[in-house]
């Protein structure tokens, strides 16, 4: 049985796939926007409040050491196993991810370049050392006994909605080597990607035949702007997502599904059945 993007698939050698919140939804990591594009929530910490303000750095973590352990724990879905499919039959020219969870790696796809870091691993901003997220847990916890006990609705990105706590009781815990301001190893809104990682996947699209966007609505430019460098080339661009894009102009073919089902063909089980 064929569809048009099973068939926009097999018609690519060497896909570029720039992969979205959308993925991630199925392991129970919550998506940031609703299907026109929108915040659902208030928009995230940026860059200069949190090197900026002790206060932002407190409820950060405050609010991570309660998030972080359901993305510590999130476990690939069948989007991700998809995608590893995709690799498997050799149509793969990268998969860059916006995502920060780790889950295409943890779902076995080995080209993954993530755009926007990782949430797993922890960054000093004095030394550059990196420190596993689950050891900064242990920190957290060790500095600010009983604030796992409290309650919170699950946030993305290892975020969690604690309204009404006292912050500045929050001990946020120092680069154990030297002493400077600990950040996750991701990009935060207002924060640029690294120069060479831009460097690296545009050498990628370059060598791309076709771009395919999966749940992912590209409301962020540092992910949107790869698409429109692909279309302004003339690559034939799909995207999967329920809702919206910002590139819906610059589409082949859009197609408004769950990403896992819509991918389903590519598993090995699918081949057999
Ligand atoms: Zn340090």
């Amino acid at each position: 049985m064929s569809s048009p993007l099973a068939d926009f698939i097999d018609r690519a050698q060497r896909l570029f796939v720039l992969t979205g919140a959308g993925c991630s939804t199925d392991s129970g990591i919550p998506d940031y926007r609703d299907a026109d594009g929108q915040w659902k929530r208030t928009p995230p910490v940026t860059y200069q409040a949190f090197m900026g303000e002790l206060a932002t750095r407190q409820r950060y973590w405050a609010r991570s050491l309660l998030g972080w352990p359901r993305v510590g724990q999130a476990r690939p879905n069948g989007t991700h196993a998809a995608l590893v499919a995709l690799e498997a039959r050799g149509q793969l020219e990268v998969l860059l991810t916006q995502n920060v969870d780790r889950l295409h790696q943890r779902a076995g796809s080995r080209a993954v370049i993530d755009l926007h870091g990782r949430l797993d691993q922890v960054r000093c901003m004095g030394c550059e050392a990196r420190i596993a997220r689950e050891d900064v847990q242990h920190l957290l916890l060790a500095c600010n006994p009983g604030w796992d006990q409290l309650d919170a609705a699950q946030a993305p990105d290892g975020d969690a909605d604690l309204d009404e706590v006292d912050f500045s009781r929050f001990q946020v815990p120092a680069c154990p080597q030297c002493g400077g301001i600990l950040k996750p190893d991701v990009v935060f809104f207002g924060e640029n990607v690294p120069r060479d990682r831009v460097a690296t996947v545009q050498a990628h699209l370059a060598q791309a035949d076709a771009v395919l966007v999966v749940g992912s609505s590209l409301m962020v430019y540092s992910g949107f702007r790869f698409v429109q460098a692909a279309a302004t080339a003339g690559l034939p661009v799909a995207a999967l997502n329920l809702g919206r894009t910002r590139a819906d102009d610059l589409l082949s073919l859009k197609v408004e599904q769950s990403c896992a089902s819509a991918l389903a063909f590519l598993l090995p089980s699918a081949a057999n059945a």
